[in-house]
């Protein structure tokens, strides 16, 4: 009867459900996690390779009740992806076939309960393309699941505003795609984030939140198109005027500018620097009030960096070693950071002690 009456509650009656008893947060928890318009996007790289405690943020025991889930293969979640894209330090992924299995292993293993998995790819070679990529880990798939792929469209084919996205079917029998969506658009969340402990955690912490404010800073600009765009539907008609000064180009319809945008992007003079706010004052304010935040918590996250700095000491201290033993012991007894790797060979030893010494990230994008 209970599960009965919830399963009419939305998600937020849902999640406030499971804080009242027992009984009830066993029974909301169950809809909870499995409510098919949420999407929980997890890291595809993660899950390729390995899908250990070490090289993830999201929380576990979480991760265990989820059905509906997206995997994500456009942009690593992880630093420690971008380190393997840049050919480094990486050394913890497998390659070929050992790599596809390894990949549906730990997606069972971490989500026991899934039943319906997305598969997003960055962009396809030409739109309407059935999906090639993941083809190779469709074949690779158990039973019992529903696969899909999601791919981005952009506007131009330029990288710069994403369209929409294609939702392409995995039909097991035929081992071909269906098309079955062209503007799939579900609720998309991220998993909880892990509890962090010890000095392992406080930097994978601070990773953690350098990355998240790295993807809002880089996501300014495409606000600022979205919001561009929406000041012309909702607030003056147009003609919209394009607002770099030196283009001011016009377009009746919507949409229009944001096409003769992503077109210029790749080199125009008239298009120099950031997309200029539109002319409203209640925007601009938002605007300022969202790039001070920004920069008040860039400006945190690097007095943290200098503590741990600190901390680290000057080499052949004894600061300096017991900062390594204390890391490495963790990383060698701590089941929250269990990994294939020996911890004097694992990717976040390097990282960290390149990131104590203040050593140049590279590139996250
Ligand atoms: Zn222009």
């Amino acid at each position: 009867m209970l599960q009965y009456i919830l399963s009419f509650c939305d998600p937020s009656t849902l999640f406030q459900l499971m804080h009242v008893s027992f009984t009830t947060r066993q029974e909301a928890k169950k809809l909870f996690w499995s409510d098919p318009t949420t999407r929980y996007i997890v890291d595809g790289q993660w899950l390729l390779a390995g899908g250990h405690p070490r090289h993830t943020n999201h929380d576990l025991e979480a991760l265990t009740h989820m059905q509906y889930i997206e995997v994500d293969f456009t942009f690593g979640a992880s630093v420690f992806v971008t380190e393997w894209e840049d050919g480094r330090y990486y050394t913890e992924i497998r390659e070929g076939e050992d790599q596809r299995a390894a990949f549906w292993m730990a997606l069972r293993r971490r989500f026991p309960r899934v039943t319906d998995v997305v598969l997003t790819e960055g962009t396809s070679k030409r739109l309407g393309t059935p999906p090639d990529k993941g083809t190779r880990l469709a074949t690779g798939s158990f039973d019992g699941i529903s696969l899909s792929v999601s791919q981005l469209q952009w506007y131009n084919n330029t990288s710069v505003c994403p369209a929409s996205r294609y939702l392409w079917r995995w039909n097991r029998s035929s081992s071909t795609w269906e098309l079955t969506d062209t503007s799939w658009n579900p609720h998309r969340i991220t998993p909880p984030v892990r509890k962090y402990f010890g000095p392992v955690g406080a930097y994978q912490r601070y990773d953690h939140i350098d990355m998240d404010l790295a993807e809002l800073e880089y996501a300014r600009e495409n606000h600022t198109i979205q919001a561009t765009e929406a000041y012309y539907v909702h607030i003056r008609q147009p003609p919209c005027v394009c607002p770099f000064p030196q283009c001011g180009m016009q377009f009746e319809q919507p949409g229009e500018w944001v096409a003769h945008y992503s077109q210029a992007y790749i080199r125009s003079r008239t298009h120099d620097g950031r997309v200029p706010l539109p002319p409203w004052e209640s925007l601009r304010s938002a605007f300022a009030r969202h790039d001070a935040s920004l920069e008040l918590k860039r400006q945190r996250l690097s007095e943290e960096m200098a503590r741990m700095q600190a901390a680290w000491g000057e080499p052949g201290s004894s600061e300096r070693s017991t900062a390594s033993q204390q890391f490495l012991q963790q990383l060698r007894n701590d089941p929250l950071y269990a990994g294939e790797i020996t911890p004097e060979e694992s990717e976040i030893w390097f990282r960290y002690q390149r990131d104590m010494n203040g050593q140049e990230h590279p590139p996250i994008y």
